[in-house]
C-alpha cells in the first residue's frame, strides 16, 4: 500500500479564563460554590448509608438490594439526587446539581474497596473547591475583543433565578483572555473545536471557567507516490516543486536576508580590524584576547543566525510537505560538492537539507537524496537534458529556457520539478543514452 495514514484520535484539553470581576456575579458564584460543596458531602453521607444499609440487607436477606426495585432508579446518583432535591442546592441549576451528586457517588464507589481495608477515609469536600458546568450550559458565546468574551451560563434554577428577582438563571459573564486562550474561544466559536463538560473555580480571589473542549488533530494522508523536490540555492533558498501538479511552486525565504546581515557583520568585523591597525597600545583594552572574541561573536552571530533561518525554512518545507500529503521529500545529495570557495555556502545548505531530513522523518515522511547532476540542465517539459553552451539555456540566473521546445520557466522550479520526479537519476541517464545515439547518429550523416 503507498497510502499511508497517520492515526490520529480526539483530545481533550482545558484552558482557563478568567471571569471578569462583577459584584453580583461573584456573589452568585460564591453561593453556588458554597451550596454544592454541602451538596457533596451530602451526598456522599447518603452513599455511606446506602452501603451500610446493603450490607445489612444482604446479611439478612442473602442478596444485595435492587435499587431499582427499592427507588426506582438504577443509578443509586439518581436516587441519591432524588432525595436530596427537596432540600439541597435548590437554588442550583440542575446539571450543575446532578453532575456534583454523581462525581460524590462515584468518586464514593471508586473509593469504597480502599475504605474498606482502611487504608483512605471517606472523602469531604472544601469549602474553595470548584463546581462543575456541563457543556451546554455554556451559550452564546460571542468575542468582543482579542482580550474580552462574553457568554451566558445557566447557573440557577427556576427558582433560584426567582429567589434572586431574575427573569431566569441564564447569566451573562464577561471572560477575560490571556495566553493565546482567545485561538481557542475563536476556535470553539468556529465549531473547529468542541465545548465539553467544564467547571469553575476560584484561584485567589477570583472566579474561573475552567474550560475543557474536545477536537480532531488534522488528519494527515501521505502519499509516497507524492514526491516534492526541494531545490536548494543562492537567491532563493529552497524552492518546491512537486510531481503530481505542474502549476505547483513555491520560494521559500530570501537569499538576500542571509547576505545582507553576512555583509553588515563582515563590515562591522572589518572595522574592528580596521580600528585595532590605528588603535594605539593604550587604546585597544585588554590586549588581543578581547579583541578576537570580538571577531568570534561575530562568526557566532551569523551562523546562529543561519541556523534560525534554517529551521523556520525547514518547519515550512516540512509543513508544506504534510500539506500536501508527500510521502517523500527528494533533495539534491551535495555531499560530492567540494569545490573552493562553494564549501560554506554548500554548508548551509546542507544544514538545512539536515533539518528538512529530521523534520520530516518525524512526521513519515520519507527523505530521498538524488544525484544533482543536470537537474538544473533537463527541461522539465520535455526532457532534454542541456550539455554544455549555458548562456543559450540559462540566459540569467532566473532562466530556464528549453533549447529543444522553447520552453520557459523558472530556473529553480525547473530544477525543483525535476527533483520531484521519481527515479530521476535513471531518466537523466537513459535520457542522455538517447541523446548521445541522436547525435552520433547526426554526426554520421554529417560527415
Ligand atoms: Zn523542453
Amino acid at each position: 500500500m503507498a497510502k499511508k495514514e497517520n492515526k490520529i484520535k480526539t483530545m481533550t484539553k482545558t484552558m482557563r479564563c478568567e471571569i471578569k470581576y462583577n459584584k453580583e456575579i461573584y456573589k452568585l458564584l460564591g453561593d453556588i460554590q458554597y451550596e454544592v460543596y454541602l451538596l457533596k458531602n451530602k451526598a456522599t453521607t447518603l452513599s455511606y448509608d446506602w452501603q451500610n444499609f446493603s450490607f445489612s440487607y444482604s446479611e439478612r436477606f442473602g442478596q444485595y438490594p435492587n435499587s431499582k426495585e427499592l427507588t426506582g432508579q438504577v443509578w443509586i446518583s439518581g436516587d441519591i439526587n432524588n432525595v436530596l432535591k427537596e432540600e439541597h442546592a435548590k437554588s442550583v441549576y440542575s446539571m450543575t446539581r446532578e453532575t456534583a451528586v454523581k462525581e460524590a457517588v462515584d468518586k464514593f464507589k471508586n473509593d469504597t474497596p480502599e475504605i474498606m481495608k482502611g487504608n483512605i477515609s471517606i472523602a469531604r469536600y472544601k469549602r474553595d473547591g470548584s463546581f462543575p458546568i456541563r457543556a451546554k450550559q455554556i451559550t452564546n458565546l460571542i468575542k468582543q475583543n482579542s482580550k474580552l468574551y462574553t457568554s451566558k451560563l445557566a447557573l440557577l434554577s427556576r427558582e433560584g433565578a426567582k429567589e434572586r428577582g431574575l427573569k431566569n438563571g441564564q447569566i451573562d459573564v464577561e471572560l477575560k483572555t490571556g495566553n493565546g486562550s482567545n485561538v481557542i474561544l475563536d476556535r470553539l466559536i468556529s465549531g473547529e473545536y468542541k465545548l465539553s463538560d467544564s467547571k469553575i473555580g476560584k484561584v485567589k480571589n477570583k472566579f474561573y471557567l475552567l474550560v475543557a473542549y474536545t477536537f480532531t488533530p488534522e488528519k494527515v494522508e501521505l502519499d509516497e507516490n507524492k514526491v516534492m523536490g526541494v531545490d536548494v540555492g543562492v537567491n532563493v533558498p529552497a524552492t518546491l516543486g512537486v510531481n503530481f501538479d505542474k502549476y505547483y511552486r513555491q520560494f521559500v525565504g530570501n537569499g538576500k536576508e542571509i547576505a545582507d546581515f553576512e555583509n553588515q557583520v563582515v563590515a562591522r568585523k572589518k572595522r574592528i580590524q580596521e580600528s585595532r591597525k590605528w588603535a594605539g597600545k593604550g587604546s585597544v583594552g585588554h590586549g588581543i584576547k578581547t579583541r578576537t572574541k570580538a571577531v568570534d561573536k561575530i562568526s557566532g552571530k551569523i551562523a546562529n543566525f543561519k541556523q534560525t533561518k534554517n529551521h523556520n525554512w525547514s518547519r515550512y518545507i516540512v509543513d508544506e510537505a504534510v500539506k500536501m500529503g508527500c510521502g517523500v521529500i527528494q533533495m539534491e545529495d551535495l555531499s560530492g560538492i567540494s569545490e573552493e570557495n562553494t564549501f560554506l555556502k554548500t554548508w548551509t545548505y546542507y544544514q538545512l537539507q539536515q533539518y528538512i531530513t529530521y523534520k520530516a522523518e518525524e512526521k513519515g515522511i520519507k527523505v530521498i537524496k538524488v544525484d544533482p547532476k543536470y537537474t538544473s540542465a533537463r527541461c522539465n517539459k520535455c526532457g532534454h537534458i542541456h550539455i554544455g553552451n549555458k548562456d543559450n539555456w540559462r540566459p540569467n540566473q532566473e532562466t530556464f529556457h528549453c533549447q529543444n521546445c522553447n520552453h520557459k520557466v523558472n530556473a529553480d522550479v525547473n530544477a525543483a520539478r525535476n527533483i520531484a520526479m521519481k527515479d530521476i537519476e535513471n531518466i537523466i541517464k537513459q535520457q542522455l543514452k538517447v541523446q548521445e545515439k541522436h547525435s552520433k547518429h547526426a554526426m554520421k550523416y554529417l560527415v
